[in-house]
């Protein structure tokens, strides 16, 4: 159920999740989530969730090693 608007449909699509680290951007493409049709929300399953971090965590460390790289675009369909 969406917890924005309480609507009881959500679409299997993919979406592009992105974060800030160290005024770094991490960009992941192609993530699968659940998304409202109603308001739009998206909502990332447990194992997307974990996955996620995974992959946040491991640019991290590659980051930090190489400092001049300011944003790192990764497909999460090849990683995953
Ligand atoms: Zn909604």
């Amino acid at each position: 159920m969406c917890k924005a608007c309480f609507n009881d449909d959500k679409i299997h699509t993919s979406t592009t999740f992105t974060v800030e680290y160290n005024g770094c951007i991490i960009v992941v493409r192609n993530v699968p989530c659940l998304e409202c049709p109603i308001c739009g929300e998206t909502t990332f399953s447990d194992s997307v969730s974990a996955q996620l971090e995974k992959i946040v965590n491991s640019v991290k460390s590659v980051m930090q090693e190489s400092i001049l790289q300011e944003v790192s675009v990764i497909d999460y369909s090849k990683v995953a």
